[in-house]
């Protein structure tokens, strides 16, 4: 940081209504380098103060129709110009003119007549002690590493801002701005380059806002901009969004670029707030929404963000104190093998029992946890209650499965993890191969040569490993390929519609044989049906977790689970493979009714279904060689039920059956549904059974040659 008050010649100012006396002196002034302006009275003097600021005035105002006195009291009337020290000069030699202009506030006395000497000496002092004050005031309203207004002199600032708006019905802005993830780059690039990066913000941020505006920094990485004459929402939005954008500009420290960002909330005088306090603290508020949010971005207080910021510092209050009063607990939920339908893990979930809100749902405090640093003690405390868990089934003879845990990236990338996890092994008892570890996707590719390093060391202690959440990140399979991985676990979101979205289903195809590659096993998450499990097995899914089998049950429940040995029926693991099925879809019973009539001499197994959904479920769970589907169906129409059909299994052979075959149905029919036939209604019987049996035949044969290239 440079020099805060810039070298600067100093000004003086002679009152002077003999204008042969003022020459004499300002001549002497300006021989000593002083710039210096004279004037004659006291209106002259109060226009000439405003204008340039002098740093000392000479005061000798003696003609008897003047009375000096006066004018001196009025040029100190402002709080600006009573900083301004005066030497007064007069004729009188009497002390009560002496003590009267000393009560006046100036800062010295000189009789006429005086020695030129005299009066430099005593110049060159006041002049000091001025700089010397103003140092000093200037130290105490402006911040050292910046050079930006401070939090007392914000607040002046701001109290002046504040009567000046309520005078005039102005409205004032109050913008509180923080920088995002600041400690990160205070850790990983040194305390310096982030003093830097500030001081760039600093320079920054008066750039974005009018010459008028005050940018002050509050401390840390915080700094507030205070908004004059807001005169609608569309100006105050406006320069919270050039300040975004000038902030997210890389900032170059010692020839490196830097990156980040910032989060702003703000608040209006008057709606949002009377006074200052009220006004930075809503401010606050919305600036912490803003966080939550997601950073870089701003947010305008409201009052819901009231209720809102009350009802998470109480929770905030409370998750401090849970640990020790032991609120936490965990719930199991199982893990199923898909190929024996036996239960062959569990995976620890946490759970908060608030005494008054009851079970606080995860998403609700583990955020919360994590921002307000509580994260690393929670999770170490889940390792150890599943890991003690995990011990007393084995003693008891309940089971012997693999614990998983979940692992914040707080606690995977602090240093001794590892050891912290040998620890716990070796404190509970535990064997390695017990326990399992999960980490997110996300976590994992944050800073994949870490994992890479924190991963090979877990891996050598004989834990397991999974990557859980797959497919909602950024996976970079150059890195995943070194992970050294048990289990990979297919997010949910991909589960839930698998049975009707071809996309869902391509990319849980893909996540599969693409862990299969890597010789890991994957776990489906979240499934909730009968069709959903069917499908996963039969596309070569490893295991399975949902409520379809268990929800996360507490650890009584969980035990009994165990113990009874519950299991997924056999017959569930897969879709129904039975020769020749053929699948009915129409949204009229009678219409269905009719088809079995005209078939009923052909030798197939037959399903029906009144809407696609029901079909969709039907084709999760069982093979089916040929579909004969209506064009009409309210919801979703034959040809768009047959196009997804036609990626999710694209062996079926698919025939069309319509009331209307004008041609542009039948060309979709075609283009989209790839349908084998297309027939209209009514149908002939004869021909009707002709067509399946060929429709058959042709599935049967598309296997064999299938088979016959597999082989
Ligand atoms: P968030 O997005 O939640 O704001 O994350 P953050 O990392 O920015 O967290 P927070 O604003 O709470 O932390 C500000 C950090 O700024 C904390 C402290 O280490 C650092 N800090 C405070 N004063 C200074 C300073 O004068 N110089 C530097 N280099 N760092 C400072
Ligand atoms: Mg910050």
């Amino acid at each position: 940081m440079g020099e805060l008050v810039d070298v600067k010649i100093d000004a003086i100012l002679i009152v002077d209504d003999s204008s042969s006396s003022a020459e004499a002196l300002s001549g002497m002034l300006a021989g000593q380098g002083y710039t210096v302006w004279v004037v004659a009275d006291g209106a002259q003097a109060l226009r000439e103060i405003e204008l340039h600021a002098p740093d000392l005035i000479v005061f000798d105002i003696g003609q008897p129709d003047a009375d000096g006195f006066a004018i001196c009291q009025s040029l100190k009337a402002t709080p600006r110009n009573a900083e301004i020290p005066i030497v007064y000069v007069s004729a009188a030699n009497d002390t009560a003119s002496k003590v009267a202009a000393f009560e006046l506030g100036c800062v010295d006395y000189l009789t006429k007549p005086y020695a030129f000497d005299e009066m430099l000496v005593r110049i060159q002092f006041h002049l000091k002690q001025k700089h010397v004050y103003d140092l000093l005031g200037f130290r105490a309203g402006h911040d050292a590493l910046t050079g930006l207004p401070n939090r007392n002199l914000l607040i002046d600032r701001l109290q002046q801002a504040v009567k000046h708006a309520e005078r005039y019905e102005r409205r004032v802005a109050v913008a509180y701005i923080d920088l995002d993830k600041f400690k990160f780059i205070n850790d990983s690039l040194g305390h310096e380059v982030g003093d830097q990066v500030l001081v760039e913000v600093a320079r920054r941020l008066p750039l974005c806002v009018r010459d008028s505006d005050t940018v002050a920094r509050l401390g840390g990485d915080e700094f507030v901009v205070v908004l004059y004459d807001q005169a609608n929402e569309d100006i105050t939005v406006n320069a919270m969004q050039r300040i975004l954008h000038s902030i997210a500009e890389p900032i170059v420290v010692n020839g490196s670029e830097i990156r980040t960002t910032c989060s702003i909330g703000f608040s209006f005088f008057p709606q949002d707030g009377l006074d200052v306090e009220t006004l930075l603290k809503n401010a606050d508020a919305a600036m912490y929404r803003a966080k939550e949010l997601g950073r870089n971005n701003f947010q305008f207080f409201t009052d819901e963000l009231t209720a809102h910021i009350n009802e998470r510092v109480a929770l905030e209050q409370s998750l401090r104190g849970a640990l020790e009063r032991g609120e936490f607990v965990l719930h199991y939920q199982p893990k199923v093998d898909l190929r024996s339908g036996k239960v062959v893990g569990l995976e620890a979930l946490l759970r908060w029992n608030h005494p008054t809100l009851g079970m606080v749902a995860p998403l609700r405090f583990i955020p919360l946890a994590e921002e307000i640093g509580l994260m690393q003690q929670i999770g170490l405390w889940a390792m150890r209650a599943a890991c003690r868990q995990q011990k007393e089934w084995q003693q008891g003879k309940v089971a012997d499965l693999p614990i998983a845990v979940n692992i914040s990236s707080l606690q995977f990338l602090q240093n001794d993890f590892t050891d912290l996890v040998t620890t716990v092994l070796q404190e509970t008892g535990v064997s390695p191969q017990s326990l399992e570890l999960e980490i997110s996707e996300t976590l994992s590719m944050q800073d994949p040569h870490s994992t890479i390093r924190v991963l090979t060391a877990l891996r050598n202690l004989g834990v397991r490993l999974v990557v859980d959440d797959f497919g909602t990140g950024y996976t970079n399979l150059s890195f995943l390929k070194q992970f050294p991985l048990d289990t990979i676990k297919l997010h949910q979101s991909f589960v839930r519609d698998i049975e009707r979205n071809p996309e869902d289903l391509a990319i849980s195809d893909a996540v599969i044989s693409m862990a299969h590659s890597l010789h890991l096993r994957v776990t489906a998450e979240g499934v909730e049906s009968g069709s959903q499990l069917a499908l996963l097995a039969d596309r070569g899914c490893d295991e399975m977790q949902g409520n379809y089998f268990s929800a996360a049950v507490s650890d009584e429940q969980c035990a009994e689970l165990l113990l009874e040995q519950r299991s997924l029926p056999m017959d569930r693991l897969g879709r129904k493979h039975t020769v020749r099925t053929l699948l009915l879809v129409d949204d009229e019973a009678k219409v269905l009714s009719a088809i079995e009539r005209s078939l009923n001499a052909q030798a197939c197994r037959i399903l029906r279904a009144r809407s696609a959904v029901d079909a969709f479920d039907l084709l999760a769970t069982n093979e089916v060689g040929v579909i004969v589907c209506d064009q009409r169906m309210p919801k979703m129409t034959g040809i768009e039920f047959l196009s997804r059909i036609r990626r999710m299994y694209p062996r079926t052979v698919r025939i069309i059956l319509s009331g209307h075959a004008d041609v542009g149905v039948v060309a979709d029919a075609i283009n989209l549904g790839a349908v084998y036939k297309f027939l209209n209604k009514p149908w002939e019987q004869a021909e009707l059974c002709k067509i399946i049996e060929e429709a058959f035949a042709k599935y049967e044969n598309d296997r064999l040659m299938e088979i016959a290239s597999i082989g």
